[in-house]
């Protein structure tokens, strides 16, 4: 491809993302407003021809529905290290998940890690600690995800020794009030997210309620349960399973109609092999577990699988789909892959057992994703998420999508999720899932698989169209224009 032929498809390329609208920003100057080539995003390389312009014009040009994330409030991002989330209120926080594990799994030493996400030591000072690492991560799907960040927010196109002072000045200057719907919907393109809140509530009342759309976050009214957590905002005094399942409704009947989904991420602790248990058999351990008494794995299981059945009938009953994490772990140094080898029968199970809940598969049960495409081929009430997967695997979260569309229903596939907990990475990797979206469907047509009619008819769907009926997202956005803590 020529050069002049580069510049024009870079710079549709950005407009697409919205870079167009940072022309002006809370009535300053365009934080960046370099004509060089952001290499994070590299859509340059993408091979000539038409198939391939319509397709990446297209994609580009089409808003994202986000359907995972674990953003915390954006007033937590004002508040320095005293948010648990927020390591160190700097240019690291941008790192701070997740290419934070990679930069422990590369063997950069805990304690140089420990120092490079501290806010006591000086920001300008950090990159010295990441430099021997930084080539051994920077081509990961975290790593790319970080630097197309770096790029896109503050004109910067790689991180050195040279250039952390001016990352640091760009951090300062977008972090600051209203620099959550700048990110997401003038730089990154996205109408709206889907928040599973990681801070202490299991349904956070947004200040932002039709942008930061939420789960309700059923993971602790079954494993443990949390009684402090579910039961104390009901007011209702705990003491047998009956009442326990009180608690559960009164989180559905005040909640459903403003949440989206219900997610749980159990898989982390155990396989999502839930079996139906009647709630004679549930009680005594119930019981047993309210007095604090220890229980036996079997025990554990039982009792979780119960209330999970409660929790999920619940969700069905109130028409919500269910988000269940599949597949690999966040994280280092723990993940035990045998056991994410039962996911995917797990999930064929949960679908005969439930034929009227919506189960939502996330991240694609990487790296079981070939499973997966069977299960949403085979059950009715089988959905797939790619949230998160663009940046484990690129190449394989392509792959995943190129098979999946051949293979079943085109209206189940959900294509991103960013599920981050800080803001800035999630322009990376909405950068990167298009990429690899329009790479999916050029290559399906140029290899004959689909007409580009055909491909291009399916952009809207899968990148929005999808989650605005499956979440009801018509009906959400009614119900949360005028809530009381809006
Ligand atoms: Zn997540």
């Amino acid at each position: 491809m020529t050069r002049s032929k580069k510049v024009i498809k870079r710079r549709a390329t950005l407009k697409g993302l919205g870079a167009a609208g940072t022309l002006t920003f809370m009535g300053t100057k365009p934080i960046y407003a370099k004509e060089k080539s952001r290499q994070g995003i590299n859509n340059n390389s993408i091979g000539s021809g038409e198939i391939r312009k319509v397709l990446f014009q297209k994609v580009h040009t089409t808003p994202f529905i986000d359907t995972h994330e674990h953003l915390i409030e954006e007033k937590g991002r004002f508040t320095g290290t005293e948010h648990p989330r927020v390591s160190s209120d700097d240019w690291t926080m941008v790192l701070s998940h997740y290419l934070n594990s990679d930069m422990l799994t590369t063997g950069m030493p805990q304690k140089d890690y420990d120092k490079f996400f501290s806010p006591k030591i000086d920001p300008a000072d950090k990159f010295a600690l990441l430099e021997p690492y930084w080539p051994a991560i920077k081509n990961t799907g975290y790593g790319q995800a970080v630097c197309i960040a770096l790029s896109e927010l503050y004109g910067v196109d790689d991180l050195s020794k040279k250039t952390v002072r001016e990352i640091q000045a760009g951090y300062e200057k977008v972090r600051r009030p209203g620099f959550y719907k700048y990110i997401l919907k003038d730089i990154a393109n996205i109408e709206s997210c889907q928040v599973n809140c990681l801070e202490g509530t299991p349904f956070m009342k947004s200040a932002m309620p039709e942008l930061l759309m939420q789960d309700i976050s059923i993971v602790g009214m079954f494993d443990g349960p949390q009684f402090e957590l579910f039961g104390d905002p009901t007011g209702i005094k705990v003491s047998s399973l009956s009442d326990w399942h009180r608690v559960i409704d009164w989180w559905f009947d005040t909640y459903s109609q403003y949440a989206v989904a219900v997610k749980s991420q159990n898989a982390y602790s155990r396989d999502i092999n839930y079996e139906p248990i009647e709630a004679e058999k549930a009680e005594p351990v119930f019981t047993k577990r309210f007095n604090k008494q220890k229980l036996t794995g079997e025990e554990q299981k039982l009792l979780q699988d119960h209330l999970f059945w409660y929790s999920v009938s619940k969700a069905t009953e109130q028409n919500l789909p269910v988000k269940l994490h599949t597949g690999y772990y966040a994280g280092q140094n723990s993940m035990p892959l045998s056991r994410l080898l039962g996911n995917p029968g797990s999930v064929t199970d949960l679908c005969r057992n439930a034929p009227d809940t919506r189960f939502v598969f996330m991240h694609i049960c990487y790296p079981h994703y070939e499973e997966l495409i069977t299960a949403a081929k085979q059950w009715t009430n089988a959905y797939v998420d790619m949230c998160w997967s663009w940046i484990i695997n690129p190449v394989a979260a392509k792959d995943f999508l190129k098979k999946y569309l051949v293979t079943a229903p085109a209206n189940k596939i959900l294509t991103f999720g960013g599920d981050y907990i800080p803001m800035e990475p999630v322009v990376g990797h909405a950068a990167i899932a298009r990429r690899g979206i329009a790479l999916a469907l050029s290559e399906l047509v140029e290899d004959g698989w689909l007409s580009l009619d055909n491909a291009v008819e399916l952009v809207d769907p899968v990148m929005h169209g999808n989650a605005r009926k499956i979440f009801n997202l018509a009906e959400k956005e009614k119900n949360l224009k005028n809530v009381s803590w809006g």
